[in-house]
């Protein structure tokens, strides 16, 4: 694992250079997902800019899904549009199909995510296909993505999903999740991650498959998407980290949710993890004070939502001068 001694003098808007660790918010799309009205985009666009204004640098900022299925989203290309305008900002989006994948190539987004379900089940009722359906769709993505000219070219973000087990399916092979990766690797991604779609992940688990996966998909960087719907969020995401993880997503206010995953529920909340990731002296860019006041204002965003996360409650640890540790 990493570590750094001197974090304390890290500035908000950190380089990517002085960052350990990227921590990607997704509340802005799995975060509302399960939030039963329609946010406007000038809510959206407030959440973006404050919580990018704390230093948080990676977020997923919208799914081009059909307008129909998910209206939640149908403002897609007004938050891209904004989003790619933010300085210091990466905003990825969520593609489900190729025609989701162009329209957001059209949008201009810096990272394109697209994430297979190793779960059959659960790949039928997310995206309408099997498993090996979608990894073919995957494939015409990036033949399409790689004759973009470089400077409209997106970076490609491939996961799967259900990785760690499935609500539907219960146990899904490791073996299995880590053909698909393999797969996907071959096409050439920037990144992937590994997603607990719905939380049944544990520790030794998720350390067991990072490691092996990682060993499989050699220099490309791995990623973990993890809920805590069975409160082992940060358990699990420790354990990423020690297999040598180096991003990880997250929602403010523990929000979040799969509507295709019965029970699914809570991303790990982005202020606790980003405060066990500083705790642990690795560097996030993020400033937690003010991502905890970004933090408090979600409640008049998102009237009547159910917000989790233990830091928001308890606060961060009030250590005197003397007794802070030395990568606090
Ligand atoms: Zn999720």
């Amino acid at each position: 694992m990493k570590s750094s001694s001197n974090h304390s003098q890290q500035p908000v808007a950190a380089s990517p250079s002085a960052i350990d660790v990227v921590v990607r918010e997704v509340g802005l799309r799995d975060g509302l997902q399960l939030v039963p009205y329609t946010v406007s985009t000038e809510v959206k666009l407030a959440w973006l800019r404050a919580e990018a204004a704390a230093g948080v640098s990676h977020f997923e900022v919208s799914s081009f899904v059909s307008k129909r299925v998910m209206p939640q989203f149908a403002d897609a290309e007004i938050v891209a549009a904004e989003a790619i305008k933010m300085p210091q900002l990466n905003a990825g989006a969520l593609a489900l199909n190729g025609r989701g994948a162009e329209r957001a190539i059209e949008a201009g987004v810096h990272t394109l995510i697209y994430v297979i379900s190793a779960s059959q089940t659960h790949s039928g009722g997310n995206a309408g296909r099997d498993t090996d359906q979608a990894l073919g769709e995957f494939r015409q993505i990036m033949a399409r993505v790689r004759e973009l000219p470089s400077n409209e070219r997106p970076q490609v973000l491939a996961g799967v999903a259900t990785a760690f087990g499935c609500t539907l399916e219960g146990r899904i092979e490791p073996t299995r999740v880590r053909e698909l990766m393999s797969a996907m690797a071959e096409e050439g991604p920037d990144t992937m991650a590994l997603a607990d779609t719905v939380g049944y992940a544990h520790p030794s688990q998720v350390r067991q498959l990072c490691q092996q996966v990682m060993a499989d998909i050699g220099s490309l960087p791995l990623g973990v998407h993890l809920h805590d719907t069975r409160g082992l969020g940060l358990a699990n995401a420790y354990a990423a980290l020690e297999a040598g993880v180096t991003a990880f997503d997250s929602a403010l206010g523990g929000l979040g949710g799969c509507p295709f995953a019965p029970g699914a529920s809570g991303n790990i909340a982005t202020e606790d993890l980003v405060h066990m990731l500083e705790a642990e002296g690795l560097r996030t860019g993020v400033d937690l004070d003010r991502l905890l006041e970004v933090r408090r204002q979600l409640p008049e965003w998102l009237p009547d939502v159910e917000l989790r996360g233990a830091l928001a409650l308890a606060g961060p640890p009030d250590w005197s001068p003397a007794q802070r540790p030395a990568s606090a």
